[in-house]
């Protein structure tokens, strides 16, 4: 057995996976996430390129945010509360409202 499981895709086993920088934007599930921060996180993303199983790490920062629910330190985050005019943070909510809350998934790059 090798000692590098992580060489094969965890779903398939298949050997055929490429790194790739990711961009994603992660939601609270349900209705009380309305009112939590979206949390953005560039990861470098593990492609499966058989089955397209992904695997990424969230930094420890962005991690926090989750764990805790609120935006804080210097995590990379979108909060409904305050929009102040950051280009990114305008996109998103217009994303938000013609998709509804249902938006919780990966956004495409925008590239
Ligand atoms: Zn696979």
């Amino acid at each position: 057995m090798s000692a590098q499981s992580s060489s094969h895709c965890r779903s398939c086993q298949s050997a055929n996976q490429s790194t790739f920088n990711g961009e994603i934007a992660i939601h609270f599930p349900g209705l009380e996430g309305v009112d939590k921060p979206i949390v953005w996180v560039f990861p470098k993303v593990l492609v499966c390129l058989n089955c397209g199983f992904t695997e990424f790490a969230v930094p420890e920062k962005e991690l926090g945010v989750l764990v805790s629910g609120s935006s804080g330190g210097d995590a990379t985050v979108v909060s409904r509360e305050n929009d102040a005019g950051k280009r990114k943070s305008l996109s998103i909510k217009t994303v938000q409202k013609s998709l509804g809350v249902r938006l919780h998934q990966v956004l495409p790059p925008r590239y």
